[in-house]
């Protein structure tokens, strides 16, 4: 392929890809012409874009250890705690341009996790994983492609594992094995920016066991082969995309991940593609891996979206004269605390980082999650503080197109008038913009993402040596 430098090519190359994209129901030809997935390719897009210009190159680009060319960070395999920093810096700058997710760090986690993953696979079992790893990354950097990291299976009833499934395709695994390569099935759900992505690299959702050979697995698959169907998940406000006017909030880059369902109906993958395969044993520390890489990104880029609510919540302030009020003032604080808390635990996890064996550098895992269970609190709070700011106007608005209407257009601009000179339609704007980022899917999501809080907990219970807490106390205590 080649390579993908600027918007134009990255949409050309989505024009040329072909893949099986499915949007209610409908197969769609040509997903850069669809009025409901062209946000989230536009949020995409700007991965390219911003590495382009000259003031973000040192946080969008960086020198690849394979070929020592410059490449987009994206493709990047850490090589300092530098680059974990970097990382979140570029996180929280493409959010202040977007005011979403632009998905591309979940490929950019995945490639991270699978290649020190790959490197130890190898040390324990004198396979070849590492090598061919490392042939795909090249071409990954040299193509600049983007790829979705496939870990989220389905997984049907949780309280069995996966062979004990009714249906043993909740759980993605190999059918077949043959001397060319594998035949897999399965699917991946929640996979942010799967209908614009060119390749999924696959990874196992938990840890396996001994009879659980088939579902260790992880591959990369081009999502335009045989047998791989995208069908995009519906999100709160979905038509709103598709109609004229603002009413979407933020029509330019949508509000989420624009995630699939990524189903695999007998795909087959070729052995060099292949980078685990029935190792077992080490299909929980690659979950761990790719986990903590993509916790550590939250503050990045959920501290860069919260920065859009706090600055939406001040003008919406601002256009309905409650600017100057001190609960006001105090709102807007606390909303800021919030947000730098959560910056501030990326930060951290990344400055805390540390090599692993393979050469590539890796956060601190305890932090890294700590991060991001922060996010499935904070947001929640920012998102409060923003409706508490706005009034319940935010959810009570007319259309866009009543403010058009040649009868009720006039009503709505007199009635929706707010502080003197500031027009109706400047502050149904940032309304808009509040309620989108504030509700439905854009909350889910920070709870959701990249493991539910649960699963940050579970993390606490391993790393968070309570022996030694206690061991500390009873000291103090003077208990023998
Ligand atoms: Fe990147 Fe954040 Fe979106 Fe995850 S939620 S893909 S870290 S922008």
């Amino acid at each position: 392929m080649k390579s993908i430098t600027t918007k134009k090519d990255y949409i050309q190359s989505l024009k040329e890809l072909h893949h099986a994209v499915y949007y209610n129901g409908k197969r769609v030809e040509d997903v850069t012409e669809h009025p409901a997935l062209r946000p989230h390719i536009n949020a995409a897009a700007l991965t390219y874009e911003l590495a382009l210009c000259p003031e973000h190159e040192a946080l969008m680009t960086a020198v690849s250890h394979l070929s020592g060319k410059k490449i987009n960070r994206f493709t990047h395999i850490h090589q300092t705690v530098d680059d974990l920093i970097k990382k979140i810096q570029m996180l929280r700058l493409i959010a202040h341009e977007t005011g979403s997710c632009f998905q591309r760090c979940v490929g950019f986690d995945a490639l991270n996790a699978v290649y020190m993953t790959a490197y130890d696979i190898d040390q324990k079992y004198k396979t070849d994983y590492f090598e061919k790893f490392r042939k795909y990354l090249l071409h990954v950097q040299e193509s600049n492609v983007m790829v979705v990291g496939g870990m989220t299976d389905p997984k049907g009833d949780r309280s069995l594992s996966p062979s004990k499934q009714a249906d043993p395709d909740l759980f993605t695994r190999v059918v077949q094995r043959q001397s060319d390569g594998i035949v897999i099935r399965g699917a991946k759900a929640h996979m942010t920016g799967g209908i614009n992505s060119h390749e999924i690299l696959l990874m196992p959702t938990q840890a396996m066991k001994e009879d659980e050979k088939d579902y260790a697995l992880s591959c990369a698959v081009p999502l335009n082969a045989p047998g791989v169907i995208l069908i995009f998940g519906r999100q709160t406000n979905e038509e709103r995309k598709c109609e004229e006017g603002f009413d979407a909030g933020n029509t330019q880059f949508g509000l989420v991940g624009g995630e699939a369902l990524i189903v695999f109906e007998d795909v087959f993958v070729p052995w060099e593609n292949v980078f685990l395969c029935g190792e077992h044993e080490m299909a929980g520390l690659l979950v761990e891996r790719f986990a903590t890489l993509h916790r550590q990104n939250y503050g990045g880029c959920k501290g860069g979206v919260s920065d859009i609510m706090v600055g939406a919540s001040a003008l919406a302030a601002e256009y309905q004269g409650t600017a100057g009020a001190s609960h006001i003032k105090d709102k807007l604080a606390e909303m800021m605390h919030l947000a730098e808390t959560l910056y501030s635990g990326s930060v951290a996890c990344s400055a805390m980082g540390y090599k692993t064996p393979s050469g590539a550098y890796y956060p601190d895992p305890l932090l890294a999650n700590t991060t991001k269970h922060n996010v499935t609190r904070h947001i929640y709070e920012i998102a409060r503080l923003a409706h508490d700011i706005s009034g319940g106007i935010v959810a009570t608005m007319p259309f866009h197109g009543d403010l058009k209407n040649s009868e009720v257009g006039r009503y709505v601009k007199k009635y929706l008038a707010g502080a003197q000179g500031v027009p109706a339609e400047s502050r149904m704007k940032i309304l808009r913009l509040i309620e989108n980022m504030s509700g439905g899917t854009a909350l889910v999501e920070s709870m959701h993402g990249a493991g539910s809080p649960q699963a940050q907990k579970v993390m606490y219970g391993r790393l968070g040596n309570l022996e030694q807490k206690k061991r500390w106390a009873k000291r103090l205590a003077q208990i023998d």
